[in-house]
């Protein structure tokens, strides 16, 4: 009987690559997938603590776990990500007793590590010296899809920074994810070959300042540089990147994205908050001015370009005059998507050690509300001017019966059709709309 693993993963797009990584590693030592966490051999928890309810996720899906793990004592329980960070792993131990290796984001070794040295993977792969060649065995499998994806995954995540140095005082990513590196572009190249060689159209290059790419490299490539590399994979249709600082928005990478057509027009810029003082207590290092300079940068050379922000409501000291100010900047931005946050404070940064928490929880709540009913209305009211308009889809999956695929400007459309589209650019006529999803029919 080979050994099963199960991976729960939650977060961001980069513990979604982490998680890949890791499954297709555990495959390469025999491990296969399996749908249930309850009895498979080896269970993985890819944690977040961005927010404190992602958090609080990761810790009722371990008091579970504790159960399922005193019923079957054989099973390797593993806790990797944001939660384990870089130095976390002793005080877990003493909370979580029964979780027996801890990793941190983007870094499978201790669990590859566990597994050699417990004998934990198939016999038949068993090597000379151990250690050296648990490495070689995952060197070349290493990008590969998991089983579980093959043929399915059209679009995958590609992290190219690792970690954060920027220190926002309200994030805690710096403290869990480390100091900000960049990935050689060769190695990044060969990953998304590997991955168009099974399938995958369109990457997600990913990064905390994804801009920033190449700055601690030392053979001068940039974010544009890489983009343009990329995106000369042949078999790739699409490109696209995120997160973007507005301090590192260069012209040189605005005019790659309109001078290239694989890469999409979509552009992930958090502005966080529309006031400056706000922002300066944030310590984001611009101002609301600075932040709309660079949208106008962006809408000149880019005028169709689907433009997603990030925004904090409620932060320390955020008075109800200044939220109005983000508020308004939502109507005046008129952005494609707002990824909308409650404030909550994080262990070790800045904000939780010398600022108070003091907008309460049912203000916090009243605040999200508001701008996302707004966000609906304007969102509502640009799809309806797509109504008759024909878009290009890249096809991911069926849902619920339908295709579903997402245009350039990452929009979702759902549409119907007997064939087998998976991977496929098609025209698509869209003829309702809603706040976040187009429906049409192919031409
Ligand atoms: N690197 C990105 C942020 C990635 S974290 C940037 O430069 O902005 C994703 C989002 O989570 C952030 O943009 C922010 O909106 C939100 N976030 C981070 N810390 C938070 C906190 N303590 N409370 C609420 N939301 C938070």
């Amino acid at each position: 009987m080979p050994r099963t693993y199960h991976i729960w993963t939650i977060g961001c797009q980069m513990n979604e690559a982490d998680s890949r990584h890791l499954s297709s590693q555990l495959e390469s030592l025999g491990y296969t997938n399996h749908t249930a966490a309850e009895d498979a051999d080896l269970v993985v928890l890819n944690t977040c603590v961005v927010r404190q309810q992602a958090e609080d996720k990761a810790v009722n899906k371990l008091h579970r776990l504790r159960k399922v793990k005193e019923q079957q004592p054989a099973m390797t329980v593993a806790l990797m990500g944001c939660m384990v960070g870089m130095k976390e792993a002793p005080g877990l131990k003493k909370r979580f007793p029964f979780v027996d290796v801890f990793m941190p984001p983007s870094d499978t070794a201790p669990l590859l590590d566990y597994l050699s040295d417990q004998g934990l993977y198939d016999a038949e792969r068993s090597f000379d010296t151990r250690e050296k060649a648990l490495r070689d065995a995952i060197q070349d499998e290493e990008f590969a899809l998991p089983s579980g994806l093959q043929g399915q995954t059209v679009t995958a995540n590609v992290p190219v920074v690792l970690g954060c140095s920027h220190a926002c005082t309200f994030c805690v990513i710096p403290y869990r994810r480390g100091a900000e590196r960049s990935k050689p572009p060769t190695a990044i190249l060969e990953e998304i070959r590997r991955l168009t060689a099974q399938g995958v159209r369109e990457v997600m290059l990913l990064g905390q300042i994804i801009d920033r790419y190449g700055t601690d490299l030392d053979d001068g490539i940039d974010l544009a540089g890489l983009l343009k590399r990329v995106a000369a994979i042949p078999e790739l249709l699409r490109v696209r990147f995120l997160t973007s600082h507005p301090n590192w928005m260069t012209d040189r990478l605005i005019d790659t994205v309109a001078d290239t057509p694989k890469i999409c027009p979509h552009i992930e810029i958090p502005v966080q908050a529309g006031n400056d003082e706000v922002l300066e207590r944030m310590r984001r290092g611009y101002t609301v001015d600075d932040y709309r300079r660079v949208v106008d940068r962006i809408r000149a050379r880019l005028p169709g370009a689907a433009i997603h922000t990030d925004i904090i409501v409620g932060f320390c000291g955020e008075t109800d005059e200044q939220f109005m100010d983000t508020y308004r900047l939502a109507e005046e931005m008129q952005w494609e998507k707002i990824h909308l946050a409650k404030y909550s404070v994080r262990p070790k940064t800045l904000a939780a050690r010398k600022l108070e928490d003091d907008v309460p929880a049912d203000e916090k709540e009243r605040r999200r509300k508001l701008l996302d009913d707004r966000q609906t209305v304007i969102l509502e009211a640009k799809n309806r001017a797509l109504r008759g308009q024909t878009v290009e889809v890249l096809v991911e999956n069926r849902h619920k019966g339908r295709w579903r695929g997402r245009t350039p400007e990452n929009k979702l459309v759902f549409f119907d059709d007997p064939r087998d589209l998976v991977g496929q650019l098609v025209p698509v006529t869209i003829n309702h709309t809603a706040a976040y999803a187009l429906n049409g029919e192919l031409v």
